[in-house]
């Protein structure tokens, strides 16, 4: 039996989709509303029924430059004439472009100041797992056993066995153990607490989001982040920045961390997300010094740096890396914050704080406040937003969103925040 999409114009076609069509023969691993998504244009999308969003969430951070882009739908048509994949048994133009570009990019922006390679994959949670492989692997030139990783309270990094072993969070990890051996967790506000698990014999890295996204948009100091470079650095320790969700542009500069001093840069950058616009890419930057642990056979995929991806890719990068572009990500991000920052002020009792930096923002409420409720008023108003740990409401629009389209979707969360928390 086939289905055809249901007629838009039919209001009862949603349900009848969803209930006969998508739940019976999808997997139980979301929760999710009544809501088909059809199309988008900037940062607007819509839905089945033809209804109209504005778009603060793009896709979990994804759609950085918005909905069908114009200039990126060519690039697909006309990459997808070309050559879409031909696998990594042969070089491709678009792959060493993106390669080349995004360490040009990154030393330019004032990020990882030795960067030099570049492996491409397929999203978030490959990019870390490579970077997890790589520092075991620079770790074995120096012992067997300098096997150990450490990572962070309330950080995300994905989902694969490697990635969740890294991700201290019981609701996603328990179902699964037992995971990789030799994870540590410290915590982002205490760095005598990663003092007391480093060592030079065991450790082999340290991965950490300069920002946690996931968590409850919580931003690392900057001087914390120069501490445990030291501390890496004494302890010959692969130091890894997930970057997956705050970088490429979100913070107002390239990378979160081109706003640090090179005495707090990593050894990795991993990314993805924003890097494709909605393409399904990642990659992981890497020094001349962690290259050198590599050899050929190390490390594989079908699929990464495919020529169409990377196409993609090396346009966003452009993009985003461009100062006038980014100068307007920090504007719309005062705007944000302005708005936001007001919101919080009319409302005492339930809102804590304004969190978050550029276009990766949040606002916190009280434990009590049920910041679900938030979200579905503020869709039946017109308005998608997501959520983050630590009861956030977490704003990551498209880093082009119109000004007026900013204050509308503003003013959609002031009224929903006001029906929920009278
Ligand atoms: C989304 C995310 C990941 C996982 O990326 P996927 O593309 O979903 O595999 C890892 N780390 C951070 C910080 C993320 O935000």
């Amino acid at each position: 039996m086939t289905h055809s999409i249901p007629d838009a114009s039919d209001q009862s076609n949603t349900g009848q989709f969803i209930n006969t069509i998508s739940k019976p023969y999808t997997v139980t691993t979301y929760s999710r509303p009544n809501l088909i998504l059809t199309h988008g244009k900037g940062s607007l999308i819509y839905d089945l029924e033809n209804r109209e969003y504005i778009d603060f969430y793009s896709g979990i951070a994804v759609t950085c430059l918005g909905h069908s882009h114009p200039e990126i739908t060519k690039i697909v048509s006309d990459q997808a004439s070309k050559l879409m994949h031909c696998s990594n048994l042969f070089y491709n133009l678009p792959g060493g472009e993106l390669a080349n570009k995004l360490v040009e990019k990154t030393k330019e922006s004032g990020g990882l100041h030795n960067a030099q390679r570049v492996f491409l994959c397929n999203s978030g949670t490959e990019a870390n797992e490579a970077a997890l492989k790589f520092a075991r692997k620079y770790g074995k030139q120096f012992s067997q056993d300098k096997i150990e990783i450490i990572t962070f309270e309330n950080s995300f990094h994905g989902r694969s066995m490697g990635a969740l072993a890294v991700t201290p969070n019981p609701k996603y990890q328990q179902p699964f153990a037992p995971l990789i051996p030799g994870v540590q967790v410290a915590n982002t506000k205490d760095i005598s607490s990663v003092e007391k698990l480093i060592s030079k014999e065991k450790t082999c890295a340290v991965i950490i989001e300069p920002i946690q996204g996931e968590g409850g948009i919580n931003t690392v100091d900057a001087e914390f982040l120069g501490q445990l470079r030291k501390l890496c650095t004494d302890n010959n320790v692969v130091l890894i920045y997930d970057e997956i969700q705050c970088g490429l542009g979100r913070t107002g500069k390239l990378w979160a961390h081109s706003h640090l001093p090179e005495s707090a840069h990593p050894d990795i950058v991993t990314m993805a997300k924003a890097l494709g616009n909605g393409f399904p890419i990642g990659a992981t930057l890497i020094t001349e010094q962690i290259e050198k642990a590599l050899s050929v056979g190390d490390h594989g995929t079908t699929y990464g740096g495919n020529p169409l991806g990377s196409r993609i890719g090396t346009y966003v990068v452009d993009q985003i890396s461009n100062d006038e572009f980014l100068e307007g990500v920090n504007e719309k991000s005062a705007k944000f914050i302005a708005g936001l920052t007001k919101i919080a002020e009319q409302h005492p009792d339930h809102v804590i704080e304004v969190k978050g930096k550029g276009l990766l923002l949040g606002l916190q409420f009280k434990p009590e406040v049920d910041i679900g409720a938030i979200v579905a008023k503020c869709r039946e108003n017109g308005l998608l937003v997501i959520t983050a740990g630590m009861n956030v409401i977490r704003l990551v629009p498209a880093l082009n969103i119109p000004n007026d389209v900013i204050d509308r979707g503003l003013s959609i969360l002031a009224e929903s925040v006001s029906e929920v928390c009278k």
